[in-house]
């Protein structure tokens, strides 16, 4: 029997660590994404796809910014959305190819989707998400200077520009995202963490600057499709404890309580594998399975052959 799996794609399977943004770059990644997850459709699972944003929205902010004096600056829920049709054609038209190549059954689409914040959350005042491309120490400091920008060193690898990342409260369009996948088609949606946007009482929308947690929207998506399992695909096939150190342990299968404890002792960085950790647990409450692993372990791990699963009761090691 197959299931409904959302599955989130991290930042390496677009653009991975000292790439130059090129097109080609880009799209060979995505290539190697889409071989994966035209598998877990092969599987007989109705998939949705959702995807990070960061590098490639971040470029389009630095184009804005370089280019003011000739294009007016757009606001970042438009780059947001820019970056969702940018990412969804190279992913649709790879995966469409995938399915093509190797006679899987089925078509694909890309939902253009908003997800809709509380303009009063609180992370407006606190701005956490990393976004855009690494600088050094000095490099910060300067970009504090001159452009006003937050910045926080993002898990040993740099520092990067902050912004706001409110809570993702409902993602919009999910009725017919269900139709899509109940009619054999794969879904490429809320990338970014979807274009963020408010709504007023009477559910007039518009856009906020913000950027939105990829995972944590991913988790709203699987909740709000009625998803069995979500998964979450990055650079590490495990999460770990005392993650980077002499005695890091990599986790397999463990119970919500027992991942609720390690998050308390802060194994988990904010920005990576925290939101992850987050995502997860929250999905494994409701008695649905949550996976992490890496993009090339997809299958084993639907299988429950590799990564970590969080679920409800007790985890076996
Ligand atoms: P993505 O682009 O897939 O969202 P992130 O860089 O945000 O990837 O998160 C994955 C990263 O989280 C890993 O590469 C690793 O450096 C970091 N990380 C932080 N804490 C842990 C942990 N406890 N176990 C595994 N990875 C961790
Ligand atoms: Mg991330």
């Amino acid at each position: 029997m197959g299931k409904r799996v959302v599955i989130a794609l991290g930042g390496n399977a677009i653009l991975r660590p000292n790439q130059k943004a090129t097109f080609e770059n880009q799209m060979e990644n995505v290539g190697i994404s889409t071989d994966s997850i035209s598998d877990v459709k092969k599987a007989g699972h109705q998939v949705i796809v959702t995807h990070g944003n960061g590098p490639q929205v971040g470029n389009i902010l630095r184009q804005n910014e370089e280019a003011k004096e000739v294009v007016p600056q757009l606001p970042l829920h438009v780059l947001s959305a820019q970056s969702q049709g940018f990412i969804g054609y190279m992913m649709e038209q790879s995966l469409k190819n995938a399915l093509l190549s190797k006679g899987i059954s089925g078509s694909v689409v890309t939902v253009l989707t908003q997800t809709e914040v509380d303009a009063s959350d609180k992370a407006f005042q606190n701005p956490t998400k990393p976004i855009g491309v690494f600088y050094t120490e000095e490099e910060s400091k300067q970009l504090t200077i001159e452009k006003g920008w937050e910045m926080a060193e993002d898990a040993g690898r740099g520092y990067r520009r902050v912004v706001a990342s409110p809570q993702p409260k409902k993602i919009h369009g999910v009725d017919s995202i269900k139709t899509l996948i109940e009619n054999d088609t794969v879904v490429i949606s809320t990338g970014g963490g979807g274009i963020p946007v408010v709504s007023d009482e009477k559910g007039i929308l518009s856009g906020i600057e913000a950027v939105i947690d990829k995972d944590l929207s991913g988790l709203r998506l699987a909740e709000q499709v009625d998803a069995d399992v979500f998964m979450i695909l990055t650079d590490v096939n495990n999460v770990y404890l005392n993650y980077g150190k002499s005695d890091q342990m990599k986790l397999e299968t463990v119970a919500v309580e027992e991942a609720n404890r390690y998050v308390a002792e802060g194994h988990f960085a904010a920005g990576s594998m925290g939101p992850k950790m987050e995502a997860a647990i929250a999905f494994a409450s409701n008695g649905k399975e949550a996976i992490i692993c890496s993009l090339e372990n997809a299958v084993d791990a639907l299988a429950g052959l590799s990564g970590t699963r969080i679920v409800l009761g007790s985890g076996k090691k």
